[in-house]
């Protein structure tokens, strides 16, 4: 579902990433761990369309994400990939159920289904008491929660986290870990960049390990699920 083909990006005449290939399947829940500025971020941003390769191609479903242009990009964005980020990155002046509404409006699904698919989506993830409040009232475990419903809001084929559990305690870190393998166990095709050795482990069915931007270890985990 995800191919990148000799992808790399420089930034300021620095090479970051790459020059690297990489093939995601469908359904598959692809670790990337690595140190601190090995790229890990810039190759989520790839694949999410948050940025583009300075060379090479990035193809999602068939299309080349990296050639396309504002306007659909912005609908790739916005229909096509579930973000999750490390601070949550919710709208604190919206409340919890608008917070998850919110792409769904954008990507012009009507008022009735906005409304029906966030109230399954809270059920699902055990928000649903919060519904009316606003994120800054939450815990971190339940931002991200909240977060996690608003990136699956319009059923994305991907779902991409950034340091999921980077912010959280042990207790939150633990119920988002246990989030994530249900949502793959379910069908969802996940890439989660962490440093969390944890989380990989127990959600990743694939480890990529970056280090000065290349592919240093690639390990299936067999056997899992
Ligand atoms: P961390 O674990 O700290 O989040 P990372 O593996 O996610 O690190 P990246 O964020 O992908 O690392 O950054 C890789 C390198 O690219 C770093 O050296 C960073 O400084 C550089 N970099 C990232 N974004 C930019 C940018 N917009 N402009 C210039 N340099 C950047
Ligand atoms: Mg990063």
């Amino acid at each position: 579902v995800i191919e990148l083909e000799n992808a790399s990006r420089v930034y300021d005449g620095t090479p970051v990433l790459g020059p690297l290939s990489l093939a995601v399947e469908q359904g598959e829940a692809l670790a990337v761990t690595g140190p601190s500025g090995s790229g890990k971020s810039t190759l989520l941003n790839l694949v999410a369309g948050l940025d583009k390769p300075t060379e090479g191609t990035v193809t999602v479903e068939g299309g080349r994400i990296d050639r396309l242009g504002e306007h659909a990009l912005a609908r790739y964005r916005r229909r096509r990939v579930g973000m999750v980020f490390q601070f949550f990155n919710l709208l604190d002046d919206l409340t919890v159920a608008d917070n998850i509404g919110l792409p769904a409006q954008l990507a012009g699904m009507s008022k009735a289904k906005v409304k029906e698919r966030t109230g399954d989506l809270m059920e699902a993830l055990g928000i649903q008491r919060h519904a009316r409040a606003y994120p800054g009232r939450l815990s971190g475990g339940e931002r991200q929660r909240v977060a996690i419903a608003r990136a699956l809001i319009n059923e994305p084929a991907l779902l991409l986290a950034d340091e999921p559990t980077g912010a959280l305690d042990t207790a939150s870190g633990h119920d988002v870990r246990e989030l994530l393998i249900d949502l793959h166990r379910g069908g969802q095709t996940i890439i989660v960049v962490t440093h969390d050795p944890a989380l990989a482990e127990a959600i990743a069915t694939r480890t990529i390990h970056l280090v000065d931007g290349g592919i240093a270890v690639d390990r299936t985990v067999g056997g899992r699920r």
